[in-house]
């Protein structure tokens, strides 16, 4: 069987509370607790949740950009924890990110031609000669016009500047990206054109994604894999068009519930939840969606669900035998 490109097992991050300046000891915010998960070469697998829920620590750990409490983070079967140095550089190459706001994610004192001919010259991806010919080839990957290489990232709109973060993702030619909200600063119609050039590329160049967003609408369209995540630990994941089908967390039910609808009373999943995610520091102690799930049992309030499988690769962490299946 073909090694995952990226299999993520237990992983943990927790984040100290401090009571005062410099003093800790005020216990810990799990922001990701145990996840475990893989992306195969050429898959979109998407994160979605609240606010808060943990989905962006988890592309940050990802990418080794902050350091895990516990847990293993396979890139092609090599834990990227244990990679030195020179190492690791090698492996960020093929590791890139995208992020939510292209304002604040390119300098806005280079021009954008020199913003990438700086990753190409850094990694020495290729030589001096062939520096503008890669840039050229960017552009038209991403669906700019090669001329635009002279201008400042203020001349540009949030859609085509989020085009140029691709393409200075893409110079080094990778083979998994983390694409954090990358369309959530974005209108509906350019959304949809982002959406589009993404899916182009994993068709073209079968690079996989983690895709990070709060909107199932947006998911729907791009990703094979969904998982759900709710203060820091998966709570559901399956297959995209199962998931829509088969929803059977009732944390996955309420986000559903959420989507507009032109007739919200015709809506499958549409009923009250108790609002507010709970304050990030205090986990309950069972199941972490207890204080807020109708569903809720005294079972629920003192033991974790595990993540099972109720179907294929269908998986639910709930104490209700084989989810709730549509009703
Ligand atoms: Fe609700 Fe209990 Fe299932 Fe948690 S385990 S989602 S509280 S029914």
């Amino acid at each position: 069987m073909d090694v995952p490109l990226v299999e993520v097992r237990e992983l943990k991050k927790y984040f100290p509370v401090r009571r005062g300046f410099a003093e800790s000891g005020a216990g810990f915010v799990r922001a990701v607790d145990k996840v475990d998960f893989s992306i195969n070469k050429g898959e979109i697998l998407a994160l979605v949740g609240e606010s808060g829920c943990g989905k962006t620590t988890t592309g940050r750990l990802l990418l080794r950009l902050i350091n895990k409490t516990d847990g293993t983070v396979l890139f092609k079967g090599e834990n990227i924890y244990n990679a030195g140095k020179d190492e690791l550089r090698n492996l960020r190459k093929k590791m890139q990110v995208v992020f939510q706001n292209p304002y604040s994610s390119l300098n806005p004192r280079f021009r954008v031609g020199s913003l990438l001919s700086e990753v190409l010259r850094f990694h020495n991806i290729v030589s001096k000669s062939d520096v503008k010919s890669r840039i050229k080839e960017l552009f038209e990957q991403v669906d700019i016009s090669v001329s635009s290489a002279d201008k400042y990232p203020f001349e540009f709109s949030g859609g085509q500047l989020q085009r140029i973060a691709i393409a200075r993702a893409l110079a080094l030619e990778p083979d998994f990206i983390v694409a954090d909200e990358p369309v959530s600063a974005l209108d509906v119609s350019v959304q949809a054109q982002i959406i589009n050039l993404l899916k182009s590329l994993k068709e073209k160049y079968g690079i996989a994604f983690l895709f990070i967003s709060h909107d199932l609408n947006v998911i729907r369209q791009i990703s094979s894999k969904i998982a759900v995540m709710y203060l820091g630990r998966i709570v559901e994941s399956a297959q995209c068009g199962e998931l829509f089908r088969h929803p059977s967390h009732p944390y996955t039910r309420m986000l559903l519930s959420s989507i507009p609808v032109l007739e919200p009373k015709k809506s499958t999943y549409r009923r009250q939840f108790k609002s507010g995610i709970p304050y990030s520091s205090f986990t309950p102690s069972g199941c972490c969606f207890y204080p807020r799930c109708e569903y809720a049992m005294d079972v629920c309030k003192y033991v974790v669900p595990q993540l099972r499988i109720i179907s294929g690769s269908h998986r639910v962490s709930c104490h209700m035998n084989n989810g709730f299946g549509l009703d």
